[in-house]
């Protein structure tokens, strides 16, 4: 850091133009106080301003690049760049409040330094500087708002991609306990029909170990369309765990169970998967389905559905059972 602190004005004529501070303010105006201000030189990679140490006052960028860096006592950092004609440190002038963020010099920068005292009667003596200084803060509250709004739409982007599997695209189980749960108790107030699929996709290990572990993940992908496809906007499929899926169908009856299920284990079977290597493979897969009764929860009832799903594999697979909820199974195909 080089001090440069002449008898004669810090800065020039041109340069006092270039500031957006001193935008539509005569040079003589303020003059007689810049002659209490000094430049300071700095080296790239020097810190500027910094939480701890740093002298209230305002600095103006001359030439150079600045690097703004925040960090709350939480961890969230964020950083922003200030270019010449821009200015720091303006706001512990006005509120006297330490400086919160650390500043760095990204490459040798000249910078007018005006402590806070004769920044405070520049302010007071020119109506056009306190005009430059709103306008400045209120763009940099709009700018700040922007950057929250991002932040927010980010965070919920992070928070909906954690409810989904990436493979398939459908909801996970995360989801799963938080909107099957809503559900359940919806229905069980209510009194309303609620029914649980649980599908499982038959011999599948064997597509792996014949034509690879990509050729399985490509096989899951087609299953979770066909499934969305033999759906309804209302019925909430969920990628249960590895090669099984579970639906929650609201409001829905028993007669309508069967069709769907029907539809759905009909739709897999007649869905032809054409692998890379050209091979077409034909899937089909296992379903059982409960429906809810009285003080059900999320997994009483998957558990119920699951146990019908294994009767009709034992069955022969590519079968529909249903659980009589009195210890009896009924194969629907
Ligand atoms: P069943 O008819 O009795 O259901 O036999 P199955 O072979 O389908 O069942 P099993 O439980 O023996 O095998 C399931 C296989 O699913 C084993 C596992 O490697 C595979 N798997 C689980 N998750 C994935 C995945 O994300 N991708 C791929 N490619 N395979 C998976
Ligand atoms: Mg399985
Ligand atoms: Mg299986």
């Amino acid at each position: 850091m080089k001090y440069d602190c002449p008898e004669a004005l810090p800065i020039s004529r041109n340069e006092f133009s270039q500031i957006y501070l001193f935008r539509n303010i005569q040079f003589e105006k303020l003059a007689g106080f810049l002659l209490g201000c000094s430049v300071i030189n700095y080296n790239k990679d020097e810190t500027i301003i910094n939480p701890t140490t740093s002298t209230k006052a305002v600095y103006i960028l001359i030439n150079g690049l600045l690097q703004v860096n925040v960090e709350s006592e939480k961890g969230g950092t964020f950083s922003l760049t200030i270019k010449p004609g821009q200015c720091v440190g303006e706001m512990s002038v006005l509120d006297d409040v330490a400086p919160c963020a650390t500043i760095i010099a990204k490459e040798k920068s000249k910078i007018l330094y005006i402590p806070s005292d004769i920044a405070l009667s520049m302010i007071r003596v020119s109506h056009e500087l306190c005009l430059n200084f709103l306008l400045m803060l209120s763009q940099r509250l709009r700018t700040n708002n922007m950057m929250v709004c991002d932040e927010q739409y980010h965070i919920r982007c992070i928070e909906e991609n954690a409810r989904i599997d990436p493979l398939t695209g459908l909801h996970n189980r995360r989801w799963l306990e938080d909107m099957y749960t809503r559900e359940m108790q919806r229905s069980n107030i209510g009194n309303y029909k609620l029914t649980a699929f649980m599908l499982d996709i038959d011999h599948f290990k064997k597509i792996n170990d014949t034509y690879g572990h990509m050729a399985g993940d490509q096989v899951l992908i087609s299953i979770a369309q066909t499934l969305l496809h033999s759906l309804r906007p209302s019925d909430m499929p969920v990628r249960y765990g590895g090669e099984e899926f579970t639906i929650f169908l609201p409001g829905t009856t028993d007669e309508n169970a069967k069709i769907i299920a029907e539809r759905i284990r009909r739709n897999m079977e007649n869905t032809s998967i054409t692998l890379p290597n050209g091979t077409i493979l034909q899937i089909t897969v296992s379903i059982g389905y409960a429906e809810r009764i009285e003080n059900d929860t999320v997994t009483s009832l998957i558990e119920r559905a699951d146990k019908a799903m294994y009767y009709a594999k034992e069955n022969g697979r590519n079968r529909i059972c249903k659980n009589c909820n009195d210890g009896k199974f009924e194969l629907i195909i």
